[in-house]
C-alpha cells in the first residue's frame, strides 16, 4: 500500500506531495488515517536538521490525531474507528528498565514519530499500539492534536516537580507549550506567572490563566522576584538570563527546562546555597499522556489554534518561524 504525505526533500527546502509503500501492518501496530495534525517548533527544527538527526525525504508531524484505520493481529484495546492521538514518540523497546517501570519515555531505544520514519503530515501515520492513546470521549478532535506533544511535555514537570495548589510556578515564553502550560498550571491550582519578550501577549496570558505576566524585556523584572517561585518551566530554545531565574527561585526550587536550547551558563553557588535544582524533560510516557488528556477534558484546557490545510504546510511553517503563530498552528488533512 502507498501512502500520501508531504516531504522535504532537503533541510529548509519545500514540503511536496510524496508517496512511499508500507508493508503489511505489523502485529503490534496500529494504523492511524489522519485528521488533523499539530505543528510543534520541533518540527521546524527537524526540518532544516538543526539537531543534525533528520532523514530525508522527511515528513514532519508529531501531533497527530485521527481514527484508527486499521490494527495488527496482537492489538486488543484498541478497534478501528477509535478516535485517538499520537505524539513524539512511536515506539519503545517494552524490555528495558524504564520501559517496565513506566518512564517508556526515557527508554533508550524510543523511536520519534518523524525520526527516521515518515510522520503525520499525511494521510496514515502508523505506530506502536502502545504509544497511540486514546482520545477520551469528551475530548474535542479537532484541536487535541497539540496536546499530544506540546501539552504533555509542559504536563510531565507539573505532575512529576511535585508542585501543589498554591505554589507560585512561572512559565517562560508564551507560544506553543507556554500557552497550554498556562492553562494546566492554573487548573493544578498554581499562582501562575507568565514571562514573556512580547509585550502584546499579556491579554491572551491573562485570560490563560496567568495571574501576573512578566515584560522580560523590561528592565529589572526579573530580578524583582527574587526568592519566590517553586518551579520556573522554560519554554523557549533561546539562551536566558539564567542567574536571575535562578535567583527568582525559592530555596528547593526547581527550573525546570523543556525548551530545546543548546545549552545553560549559570552560576553554581545559588543552587548550592538554595538546594535548588535545574532539570529537563522529553515529552511524556504514554501513561502520563493518557492522563493529560483527562485533565485536560475535565477542565476543558486545549489549545488557541490557528488552521492551515495540510496542502499549505509551507506557509505554516513560514508564519510559526515568524513568531507569529497564536499559539498552535492545526493541519487539517485535505489529501483527497
Ligand atoms: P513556539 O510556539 O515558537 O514558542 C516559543 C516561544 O518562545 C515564543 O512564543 C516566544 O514567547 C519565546 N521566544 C522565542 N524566541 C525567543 C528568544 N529569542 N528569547 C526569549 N524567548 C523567545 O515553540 P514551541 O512549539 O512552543 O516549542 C518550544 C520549544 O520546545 C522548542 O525548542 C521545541 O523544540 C521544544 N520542545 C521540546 C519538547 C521536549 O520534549 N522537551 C517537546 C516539544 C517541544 P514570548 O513571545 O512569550 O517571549
Ligand atoms: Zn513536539
Amino acid at each position: 500500500m502507498r501512502i500520501r504525505a508531504y516531504a522535504a526533500v532537503e533541510p529548509g527546502h519545500p514540503l511536496r506531495p510524496f508517496e512511499y509503500e508500507v508493508g503489511e501492518l505489523g502485529a503490534n501496530e496500529v494504523e492511524i488515517d489522519v485528521k488533523h495534525c499539530g505543528i510543534c517548533y520541533s518540527d521546524l527544527s527537524m526540518w532544516k536538521n538543526d539537531w543534525g538527526m533528520t532523514q530525508f525525504p522527511f515528513v514532519p508531524g508529531h501531533e497527530v490525531v485521527g481514527t484508527i484505520g486499521a490494527v495488527g493481529s496482537s492489538v486488543k484495546h484498541l478497534k478501528p474507528g477509535q478516535s485517538v492521538g499520537l505524539g513524539w514518540f512511536s515506539r519503545s523497546c517494552m524490555e528495558c528498565r524504564q520501559c517496565m517501570q513506566g518512564d517508556h519515555n526515557l527508554c533508550a531505544g524510543a523511536e520519534g514519530t518523524i525520526v527516521g520514519r515518515f510522520g503525520g503530515f499525511a494521510e496514515k501515520v502508523r505506530a506502536d499500539k502502545n504509544w497511540v492513546i486514546p482520545l477520551p470521549d469528551s475530548a474535542n478532535i479537532s484541536t487535541a492534536g497539540p496536546l499530544m506533544c506540546g501539552g504533555a511535555t509542559v504536563f510531565t514537570p507539573i505532575v512529576e516537580s511535585g508542585i501543589q495548589a498554591g505554589d507560585r510556578a512561572g512559565v517562560i515564553g508564551v507560544g506553543g507549550l507556554g500557552h497550554m502550560a498556562l492553562r494546566f498550571l492554573r487548573a493544578w491550582g498554581c499562582e501562575v506567572y507568565a514571562f514573556s519578550t512580547s509585550p502584546e501577549k499579556e491579554d491572551d496570558s491573562l485570560h490563560l490563566g496567568a495571574h501576573r505576566f512578566v515584560n522580560t524585556k523590561q528592565q529589572g523584572a526579573i530580578e524583582s522576584l527574587a526568592g519566590s517561585f517553586d518551579l520556573i518551566l522554560v519554554t523557549v530554545n533561546a539562551d536566558l538570563p539564567w542567574d536571575a531565574y535562578i535567583a527568582a527561585l525559592k530555596p528547593r526550587g526547581t527550573l525546570h527546562v523543556v525548551g530545546a536550547l543548546g545549552s545553560i551558563t549559570a552560576s553554581v553557588f545559588p543552587l548550592i546555597v538554595g538546594q535548588k535544582s535545574i532539570s529537563a524533560s522529553p515529552v511524556a510516557s504514554p501513561a502520563v499522556t493518557a492522563q493529560m488528556l483527562e485533565f485536560a477534558a475535565l477542565h476543558q484546557i486545549g489549545p488557541i489554534v490557528e488552521r492551515f490545510s495540510l496542502s499549505d504546510a509551507n506557509d505554516a511553517f513560514t508564519h510559526l518561524e515568524a513568531g507569529d503563530a497564536r499559539y498552535r498552528i492545526i493541519l487539517d488533512n485535505d489529501i483527497p
